[in-house]
């Protein structure tokens, strides 16, 4: 029995993000919700945010804040008017589940833990594929109105029907897939406390909402042919399909904690441009057919293309983030990223002098990997820094000649009327050179020792350009000072 799933009855393109709140989404949560995303946009559609919180064991309420907040974050707006809870929604699932039994097609399940647990345990002993023995199948009205007077619950079960053998599918990523239904043991529907189980408020709601397209990790593949027999049970035709390849990190084992940040909010803690996950996430699995790598978020609406997804394993490559945020960064306005930084450390930017906070960002530009980048290495810019006076002096300079170097750049510093660009500050210090016939090594170390109070910084011109005449005049009188009196 084929299900050629691409063959669609459906005009328009919908997809869905439908994570459990088990916790805090995880970037391949986050990747899902992505390809989901940028499938509907490419292709004018609908996406929607279904929140699939029927398995109240692993609920965690914050969870939920945790999702919209990681899709807001990225800007995968959802359609307002379609956030969908499934544990609002149990009447549905009931009724449905109904409808099974009246049909036949479904059945209750009477089975203590217990018993389902010796089965198991026997099934292991004679090494047979665990599975439920279909035992309540041939409980008849008589027994089951017995049972239920005695007060025993039940769940129900969807009766696996002997035929089709197999379920086949045309996966959109990975081709046409087979899965033997033999294998399938009667799995639970509804659970005893009224809950539907994944599988069937899955195939309910992706039905009810018209989902065009399913997209998901191929973790899920197991769990499909379980899907297209409800589908069939019910006389509905099913989604396209689309499993996902799975995400691994440089070690080809499957990503987990041990390869560091799972959670996507952490990426945003350390500075990372919602634009460059996207980028990011959006490459792992998919390419354009070019070798380009750098997406905004406007090309990617328009070129995601669902068939260019590979089947292969994507790599989480740590560097590769770290080029793509490094690349989104230097391709920035100044004012959008004075913006993007104010967002990301508020307390950072407070009572900070605009014109100095833009010019050390435009110096910091080219070096930052990400925002965090500025908000932990640019203090010097607006502290007067404090460091150990040997760090004025180069190693193949002395004291005196150094201290010629700075009396000669604040000489200098004091005769020009404004510093426009690096370049400017440049000049300053080279006259300082030439003029008393020192070596670079006297004078830019030096400057830029007393600028930044950093053994590694920008260059000191930069720095200068950024600090302006005045604030410099300080920092170079400061170094002088405590070059005299150590
Ligand atoms: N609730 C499932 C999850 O947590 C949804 C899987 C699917 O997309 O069908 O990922």
């Amino acid at each position: 029995m084929i299900h050629n799933t691409q063959y669609t009855i459906h005009n328009t393109v919908k997809t869905r993000f439908a994570p459990s709140p088990t916790g805090k989404p995880h970037v391949g949560n986050i990747r899902t919700a992505i390809f989901n995303y940028l499938h509907a946009k490419a292709k004018g559609g609908k996406f929607i945010l279904r929140i699939e919180d029927t398995d109240r064991e692993r609920f965690i309420p914050d969870a939920i804040n945790y999702i919209e907040k990681s899709l807001k974050w990225l800007g995968l707006v959802w359609d307002n008017e379609e956030k969908i809870h499934q544990s609002e929604r149990l009447d549905i699932y009931q009724k449905h589940a109904d409808q099974l039994l009246k049909a036949g097609k479904a059945y209750k399940c009477f089975c203590s833990k217990e018993r389902l647990a010796k089965l198991r345990e026997e099934q292991a002993a004679k090494k047979v594929a665990p599975g439920y023995d279909a035992c309540c199948r041939k409980l008849t009205k008589e027994d089951i109105g017995k049972l239920e007077q005695e007060g025993k619950t039940s769940v129900i079960r969807f009766k696996v029907p002997d035929n089709p053998k197999e379920v086949i599918w045309d996966d959109t990523i990975r081709g046409k897939v087979s899965i033997r239904t033999d294998i399938q043991e009667d799995f639970i529907i509804l659970k005893s406390d009224g809950y539907p189980t994944y599988h069937f408020a899955n195939v309910i709601d992706d039905h009810l909402m018209e989902i065009s397209t399913v997209i998901r990790g191929e973790e899920w593949i197991p769990s499909t042919p379980k899907h297209i027999l409800l589908y069939m049970s019910f006389g509905w035709q099913p989604p396209e399909f689309a499993h996902m390849p799975l995400i691994i990190g440089s070690d080809g084992k499957k990503l987990g904690k041990r390869h560091g940040d799972t959670a996507i909010m952490d990426y945003l803690d350390k500075g990372y441009l919602a634009d460059s996950m996207l980028n990011f996430l959006a490459l792992l699995g998919w390419n354009d057919g070019t070798t380009q790598e750098i997406f905004t978020r406007e090309e990617l609406e328009k070129k995601f293309d669902l068939g260019r997804v590979g089947k292969a394993p994507s790599v989480f490559d740590i560097e590769k983030l770290n080029w793509i945020n490094g690349e989104k960064i230097r391709a920035m306005q100044i004012d959008d990223l004075v913006k993007e930084v104010a967002n990301f450390d508020p307390v950072f930017m407070k009572n900070k002098d605009t014109n100095l906070f833009q010019r050390a960002l435009a110096v910091m530009q080219t070096r930052m990997v990400t925002l965090r980048d500025f908000t932990e290495n640019s203090n010097y810019f607006f502290a007067i820094p404090k460091y150990d006076p040997g760090l004025l002096v180069f190693k193949k300079s002395d004291k005196g000649l150094t201290l010629a170097g700075l009396k000669g750049v604040l000489e200098f510093l004091g005769q020009t009327k404004e510093i426009k660009s690096p370049k400017d500050a440049d000049k300053i210090m080279k006259e300082a050179v030439d003029s008393q016939n020192l070596s670079n090594g006297d004078v830019f170390w030096p400057v830029r020792a007393a600028l930044s109070g950093q053994e590694k910084s920008p260059s000191p011109g930069e720095i200068m350009w950024a600090l302006g005449q005045e604030k410099s005049k300080e920092r170079l009188e400061t170094a002088i000072k405590m070059l005299k009196n150590p």
